[in-house]
C-alpha cells in the first residue's frame, strides 16, 4: 500500500510556483536533474571507496518515450533510502533550493527572474511535468522505493522492485497549450542540444539511444545507436571563446 504524505508548507509553496511558472526558460529543469544525478554519482564514488567496492561504469541515461509522453533520467549513483527520499524530496533543507527560498522571501521581485538566478533543483521538474515518479535504491541496500507526485496534492511512497543501485526519474510531460510546447522535450535533437548547452562539462557520460541514418547495402536506414551527449571536458579546459555566459553562471551556482 502506498503511503500518502503532504509536502512541508515551504516545499508546497515552491512547488506551486514551479507548477504555475510562466518562466520562459523551463528547459533548465534538465540541467537541474542531470546535476543531481551527477552529484549522486560523486557520492556513490566516495561510498564505494570507503566500502572497498569497485565503482564500475558510472553514468547517466536519458530515455524518451513519445507514446507515453515520458522523459526518463537514470543514474547509478548513491540512491536514496526511504527516509532520505522523504527528507530530500519532501522538505526544503538543501543548498540551492534553500538559497532560492530565502531570495523569494526577501524580494518582491518578479518570480521568474529569481528562477533564472538560482539552481532551483528537483522541483523544477514540475515546470514541465504533471507527474513525477522517482524509483530509487540506495547503495548497500536491498530495498527500493517509489516516490510519486502530481505536485500540490503531496506525494506517495511505496516499496518497489529495482534491480540496480541508483535513481530513476520519470517525468510525465504536461500537455501542450497555447503558451508552451512541452512535447519538444520528447524530441531527441532538442534534448541533445540541451545537454550540450547546459551539461556538457558534467564528468560522467550522459548517454541516450539516438536514431542515426546509415548506408546499409546502398540503402539508407535508420539505426538506433548509443551516443554519449556530453564532452565531459571541464569548463576551464575549454577555449574561452566557446564557453557561454550561461554555462559559466550555471557552473558557479552549482559549485560555490
Ligand atoms: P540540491 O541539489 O541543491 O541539494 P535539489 O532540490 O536539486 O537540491 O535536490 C534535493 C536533494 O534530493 C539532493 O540534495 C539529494 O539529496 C536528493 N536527490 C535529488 N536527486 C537525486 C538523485 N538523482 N540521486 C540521489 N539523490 C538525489
Ligand atoms: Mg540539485
Amino acid at each position: 500500500m502506498a503511503e500518502k504524505k503532504e509536502f512541508q508548507a515551504e516545499s508546497r509553496r515552491l512547488l506551486d510556483l514551479m507548477i504555475n511558472s510562466i518562466y520562459t526558460h523551463k528547459e533548465i529543469f534538465l540541467r537541474e536533474l542531470i546535476s543531481n544525478a551527477s552529484d549522486a554519482i560523486d557520492k556513490y564514488y566516495h561510498w564505494a571507496l570507503e566500502h572497498h567496492e569497485e565503482p564500475g561504469d558510472l553514468g547517466i541515461r536519458i530515455e524518451l518515450d513519445e507514446t507515453n509522453r515520458t522523459l526518463t533520467i537514470s543514474d547509478n549513483g548513491i540512491g536514496m533510502t526511504k527516509e532520505e527520499l522523504e527528507e530530500n524530496l519532501g522538505t526544503i533543507a538543501k543548498s540551492g533550493t534553500l538559497a532560492f527560498k530565502e531570495e523569494l522571501k526577501k524580494q518582491d521581485k518578479d518570480q521568474s527572474d529569481i528562477i533564472g538566478q538560482f539552481g532551483v533543483g528537483f522541483y523544477s521538474a514540475f515546470m514541465v511535468a504533471d507527474e513525477v515518479t522517482v524509483y530509487t535504491r540506495a547503495a548497500g541496500s536491498e530495498e527500493a522505493w517509489e516516490w510519486k507526485s502530481q505536485g500540490a496534492d503531496g506525494y506517495e511512497i511505496e516499496a518497489c522492485d529495482k534491480e540496480e543501485r541508483g535513481t530513476m526519474l520519470v517525468l510525465h510531460l504536461k500537455a501542450d497549450d497555447d503558451q508552451e510546447d512541452y512535447s519538444q522535450y520528447l524530441q531527441s535533437y532538442r534534448v541533445q542540444d540541451l545537454v550540450k548547452k547546459y551539461s556538457d562539462y558534467i564528468r560522467y557520460p550522459i548517454r541516450m539511444t539516438v536514431e542515426t541514418t546509415q548506408e546499409v547495402d546502398g540503402e539508407t536506414k535508420t539505426v538506433p545507436e548509443e551516443k554519449t551527449l556530453n564532452s565531459m571536458v571541464p569548463l576551464w579546459k575549454r577555449p574561452k571563446a566557446e564557453v557561454t555566459e550561461e554555462e559559466l553562471s550555471t557552473f558557479y551556482k552549482q559549485h560555490f
